[in-house]
């Protein structure tokens, strides 16, 4: 039995492994007696919680049965793989045992749709149910919602789950289309507007009733798969825009694409896994979650792709070079987030120290700020570093020949996935 599970474990923790939303890596912490549990080959993942907090949580499926056919994923019914499934026991055991052993602190935990979107959605709540009920286990749970699931069970999952992601995988509906036929962008925002909505009614009710039921307090979050299809980052970036808007979502991952399967709609099986964009698309969400800017500002038409060479926030400082110099002595908190190599701490000790005295580079130095990006857009009340008047390109130039990237080498296999 236990060889049994082992097995199962090992195929069903691999097949979770493509799964971003919870980020995960991992471990190396290994088993010395050969009981259940090696954490070296059994999916456990580390992932943040709200406070900041670094957690392992076991990742697995259900199962990896599937009656869809997504081109993109190795549990598609079409793919010739070992195929396992877990009892909803035989998840609760793992869980608890792996909990009681100190090696995860929590459950991430997704599913192949076997039969129905129901039945499948019926056994992940039916996991989370009895975890917390039968054996009051207060870890983390994070239990991916299977699209087409009835509202009955997506409230249910709910009151158990700390946090619920429907994964859109891709950014377009044509981008469904072709890859996922089985699926549709209203199979996803359904039980979207579902969690939503009831995260703001259940909210609104706790501040007349305080024993009102808490619903996902860890909000909902999404995946995005790049690279599988060929929309452009501005068609990723509206939809996450969009659905960050629509369903306060709490997180989009971007899911660089890793070719694994041989199908003529998707990239071929020698193509890079495009890191470098991926990395750029998380850098232009956080410009969007707590920068202040909006979708237009990062991409647009006219510069539909993310600059691989330079970070949006300074493509976007170049492109714009009007707003600058700025004066960091006198300039508004959401101006100075604007400058590039300038975080949101950083600006907020900025408004803060400047109310003492005025400043000068060395303060901003101490500051944290990044002034091998930051001097060429600033003013303060030291001397003039920079000569102000140069041209973006020769800005771009002069920044990128002092700049040192980790992902220099990377730039170039980026941009040609489809040639
Ligand atoms: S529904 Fe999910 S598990 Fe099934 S083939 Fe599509 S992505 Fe894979």
């Amino acid at each position: 039995m236990q060889e049994r599970i082992r097995e199962k474990l090992s195929i069903l923790a691999d097949a979770a492994k493509y799964d971003v939303s919870c980020s995960s890596s991992g471990s190396d912490r290994t088993n010395s007696n050969k009981g259940l549990g090696n954490a070296s080959a059994s999916g456990i993942c580390h992932t943040y919680t709200e406070d900041g907090r670094c957690v392992s949580l076991l990742k697995i499926l259900l199962t990896n049965h599937c009656i869809f056919d997504c081109a993109y994923c190795v549990s598609r019914k079409s793919n010739d793989v070992k195929r396992a499934a877990f009892t909803v026991q035989e998840v609760v055991d793992l869980t608890i045992g792996f909990y009681r052993r100190n090696y995860i602190e929590g459950l991430f935990l997704s599913s192949g749709i076997f039969k129905d979107a129901d039945t499948t959605m019926e056994r992940l709540v039916l996991v989370a149910k009895k975890l917390r009920t039968e054996h009051r286990f207060n870890g983390y749970i994070h239990l991916k919602t299977i699209p087409g699931a009835s509202d009955e069970l997506m409230n249910e999952a709910g009151l158990y789950a700390d946090r619920l992601s429907v994964n859109l995988e891709l950014p377009t509906e044509s981008g469904l289309k072709l890859l996922a036929p089985d699926k549709s962008f209203k199979d996803m925002e359904k039980p979207m507007g579902f969690i939503s909505n009831t995260i703001t009614a259940l909210n609104d009710t706790r501040k007349q009733l305080i024993s009102t039921p808490r619903f996902v307090p860890a909000g909902q979050s999404t995946q995005v798969i790049v690279g599988a299809t060929r929309e452009s980052d501005l068609e990723i970036i509206r939809t996450a825009d969009r659905f960050y808007r629509d369903f306060s979502l709490k997180r989009v991952y971007y899911s660089g694409y890793v070719p694994v399967l041989e199908d003529n709609r998707l990239p071929s099986l020698s193509t890079q896994v495009p890191i470098l964009r991926e990395n750029r698309l998380y850098q232009a969400d956080w410009l969007m979650r707590f920068y202040g800017f909006g979708a237009n500002e990062i991409v647009d038409e006219t510069n539909p792709n993310l600059d691989l060479e330079i970070d949006p926030k300074l493509a976007w400082a170049l492109r714009n070079l009007h707003f600058f110099p700025l004066d960091v002595n006198t300039a508004d908190l959401q101006l100075i987030l604007r400058v590039p190599g300038i975080g949101v701490r950083s600006a907020q000790k900025i408004v803060a120290a400047r109310r003492y005295a005025k400043l000068g580079w060395e303060n901003l130095r101490k500051l944290g700020i990044a002034m091998n990006r930051a001097r060429y857009f600033l003013v303060c009340k030291d001397p003039v570093l920079e000569k102000k008047d140069r041209s973006a390109e020769s800005l771009r130039h002069l920044i990128l020949s002092v700049g040192n990237s980790k992902f220099k080498e990377l730039h170039g296999i980026q941009t040609s996935l489809f040639e």
